[in-house]
């Protein structure tokens, strides 16, 4: 698998990102499983990875303004 934007190579690495839930809220996911390139550190999420954040998002207090989860695949 290749970089989309520079061609560059992917590596399988863990990261911290954050995502935002609506408006006022955000969440953001510890050691989550990407794929980021070496040379121009653009990111790819597949897509079993974004499931599992859409389904942790969809399960967030509403009320909360941050949230800090680790994700566990
Ligand atoms: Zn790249």
């Amino acid at each position: 698998m290749k970089c989309h934007i520079c061609g560059g190579k992917l590596k399988h690495t863990q990261t911290d990102l954050p995502f935002k839930r609506d408006e006022k809220s955000i969440v953001i996911f510890k050691d989550l499983p990407v794929f980021q390139c070496e040379n121009c550190r653009e990111y790819i999420i597949e897509d079993p990875v974004m499931e599992g954040v859409e389904t942790v998002l969809a399960g967030v207090n509403p009320s909360a303004e941050l949230e800090i989860v680790r994700y566990a695949a």
